[in-house]
């Protein structure tokens, strides 16, 4: 009981890697939007946690995907009891309580989705509620609005806009240098010490290969995964297979090549 309190307090665990935890919050405390850019799994959304919970307020969270639409961010007319009531979106909701909003993986949304955020990106702060007769909606003390995508993802169809970026400061987040991913990588999960460096050499490797077809490498994210199997009782060979090597590729011969990487750098 005592511990649970303890680890409430302290928040969510996150290892700042550069000078993120400073620039957020600069931009916070200025009202300024913030846009994060990185791969998937370095991070993005437990800093994003992490940053709620020291600045003491709540987070909306929206994993953006191209069938969300304006309203499924600001808010709908439903059915209750045969009554029709207004419900705000998770954006709206931000907004009139003073909280973060957090839009992970924002270029998968449409165009017409993203442009809703333009208002509240800006000085403005505000909202306008079509849907509610244009009803304004001002930002509350406390809210910011966060958005997150990778950029090597990005297809010239799926960039963002310059008009949302410009309305942004944007910070960029990798994968952690090694002495600092290993901390973290011992910290998530209860596999030993010469497991984990194994690893973590081994996810240097595979991040160190060019051309090789890969559209993404192996991330913080899936080496958590491979620790806590090995930590389960896998051999660090089978866990970095599950969770280091499938899921980067279907390709059987990308899967032989990541297969050899794998011989190479992890004993038995
Ligand atoms: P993203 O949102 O970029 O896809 P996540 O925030 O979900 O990535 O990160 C994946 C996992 O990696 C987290 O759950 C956390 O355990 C770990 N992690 C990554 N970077 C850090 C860090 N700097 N400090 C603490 N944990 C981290």
């Amino acid at each position: 009981m005592v511990q649970e309190v303890a680890e409430e307090t302290e928040g969510p665990y996150y290892v700042p890697v550069g000078n993120e935890v400073e620039v957020f919050a600069a931009a916070y405390d200025a009202g300024l939007s913030v846009m994060l850019k990185g791969p998937t799994g370095c991070g993005k959304t437990r800093f994003v946690e992490f940053m709620a919970h020291r600045f003491g307020v709540g987070l909306n969270t929206v994993s953006c995907h191209e069938d969300i639409t304006a309203s499924d961010l600001l808010g709908r007319h439903v059915l209750q009891g045969g009554d029709t009531v207004w419900v705000d979106g998770p954006m709206t909701r931000s907004v009139r309580e003073g909280s973060l909003c957090y839009l992970d993986e924002i270029v998968e949304a449409r165009q017409d989705t993203i442009v809703a955020i333009h208002p509240l990106a800006d000085h403005r702060r505000e909202l306008s509620l079509e849907r509610l007769g244009g009803q304004r909606v001002e930002a509350a003390a406390g809210f910011g609005l966060v958005v997150s995508y990778n950029p090597g993802y990005q297809s010239v169809l799926k960039d963002l806009k310059v008009s949302t970026r410009q309305r942004m400061v944007a910070i960029e987040l990798g994968f952690p240098p090694a002495e600092l991913e290993r901390e973290i990588v011992l910290h998530e999960t209860g596999a030993t010490d010469s497991t984990v460096d194994e690893l973590i050499t081994l996810a240097g490797a595979i991040r160190r290969l060019d051309d090789f077809g890969l559209r993404e490498v192996a991330s913080t994210r899936t080496l958590i995964a491979a620790g806590a199997l090995a930590s389960a009782g896998l051999s660090t060979r089978d866990a970095a297979m599950a969770a280091m090597v499938g899921p980067l590729t279907d390709d059987p011969l990308i899967t032989e090549g990541l297969t050899s990487v794998v011989d190479t750098y992890i004993g038995g």
